[in-house]
């Protein structure tokens, strides 16, 4: 007998692992809040880890065409000064393939292709157990059960409430987010400063992180330690509009985060300061994260992948890991289909241990990129990159 398998979430969890049950003759459901693939934007650059993101696409057969898309260019990585003063500068080699960029969009159509995924189904429970299944309930009031239910609905997972009490926690650093288009027409100094890849500058507590996405378009990222605001979800970020305070109206609101950012990173060299001068609209994230290896009790029927299972500071790693657990989540069920069960537990188990390894070292991370001593972040990137 065939299992009914729904994943909830089209992210790059959920998308992986409705591609690779696909890929391996498994009908899978995706159940998505968004109303459509283009709904709200689709954020910024990822690099895909050889080991991680791209050993996942491999699984799903899409690591040719994810070569065609991305780009290896973009791996470089370049540091200054709070003065302007060029401290590293790393390009990649020409065959060096380990952490191509690619547009969150281009990821998001390139997993999507035949894939059934039911746009505007809103989630708001998940009931394990019952007769019939694991009952899931939409915000229209609709339901539908399932054998396997699985939770790659993000940060502020609805359906990990089904299995876990525990909710994210703020880190005490706030990412504001901002774009620059048109980079290489409209601020060629800007393009030219920013190089084919990453920007980073470290200040005490604070960071400006400048990142090019394709077609000249650069998401900067200002960081800094702040208490929170009293706006946590991630998810609904982009759509709450300009700036710090969500309350503010839009065109004053874009203005008044520009100067209090500028105020923030007041004596840093101009043309960095030019980067937050130049920004269009302004997206407030704090970053959240759930506590370092976080388990639950096995449910059947139930289960959880990416942000979900493990949301942890945003260091290169989070969607990469979403990825490779689709993968692996999507091959053990197909190999295991009398007792699909087993195969998740087995699955969890796996994901479990990996994933506190990753949020134990990105929460080290974290404290070290935005720490009272910049040479702290300076001294990571030493570490990590090669030489
Ligand atoms: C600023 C920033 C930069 C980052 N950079 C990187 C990077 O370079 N590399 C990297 O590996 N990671 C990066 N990350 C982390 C990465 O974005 C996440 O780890 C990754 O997106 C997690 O994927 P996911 O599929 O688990 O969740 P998500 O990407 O959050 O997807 C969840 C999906 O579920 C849907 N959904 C939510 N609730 C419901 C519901 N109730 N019903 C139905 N659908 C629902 C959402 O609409 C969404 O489509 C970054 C994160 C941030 C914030």
């Amino acid at each position: 007998m065939r299992h009914r398998i729904a994943v909830v979430g089209g992210g790059p969890a959920g998308l992986t692992f409705a591609r690779v049950l696909h890929r391996l003759g498994h009908p899978v459901t995706v159940l998505e809040r968004d109303p459509a693939p283009d709904a709200r934007p689709p954020g910024g650059t990822l690099d895909l880890h050889d080991g991680m993101g791209q050993l996942a696409l491999g699984k799903a057969g899409l690591l040719a065409e994810f070569r065609e898309l991305s780009r290896p260019e973009g791996q470089a990585m370049r540091i200054l000064d709070t003065d302007g003063t060029v401290l590293r500068d790393w390009r990649p080699r020409p065959d060096d393939r380990a952490n191509p960029e690619i547009d969150r969009g281009q990821l998001r159509d390139l997993l999507l292709g035949p894939l059934d995924v039911r746009w505007g189904r809103n989630v708001t429970e998940v009931v394990p157990g019952t007769r019939d299944g694991v009952l899931v309930r939409f915000a229209d009031g609709r339901q539908e059960t399932f054998d396997l239910v699985v939770g790659a609905d993000g940060a502020w997972s609805r359906v990990r409430t089904a299995l876990s009490s525990v909710t994210p926690h703020y880190t005490g650093v706030t990412a504001v987010e901002t774009s620059l288009e048109d980079v290489d027409t409209r601020h060629p100094d800007l393009a030219r400063l920013i190089g084919d890849g990453s920007l980073a500058v470290y200040g005490a507590n604070r960071a400006l992180v400048a990142q090019r996405n394709s077609g000249g378009h650069v998401k900067v990222y200002a960081q800094f330690r702040t208490p929170p605001d009293g706006h946590p979800d991630l998810d609904t970020a982009p759509d709450r509009g300009a700036g710090l305070d969500p309350a503010a109206p839009a065109a004053d609101g874009v203005e008044a985060v520009r100067s209090s950012l500028l105020a923030l990173f007041d004596g840093w060299a101009a043309p960095v300061l030019d980067l937050l001068r130049h920004g269009t609209a302004f997206v407030h994230r704090p970053l959240y994260v759930l506590p370092v290896a976080h388990t639950w009790a096995h449910v059947p029927g139930v289960t959880l992948l990416g942000d979900a299972a493990h949301l942890m500071p945003p260091l290169g790693v989070g969607a990469n890991l979403a990825m490779l657990e689709g993968a692996e989540l999507a091959e053990s069920v197909a190999a295991a289909p009398g007792d699909l069960d087993e195969a998740v537990r087995a699955f969890e188990e796996q994901m479990w241990a990996r994933a506190a390894r990753w949020a134990k070292m990105t929460a080290a991370g974290l404290d070290r990129l935005v720490s009272p001593d910049p040479a702290e972040a300076l001294a990571l990137f030493d570490e990590v990159q090669p030489s």
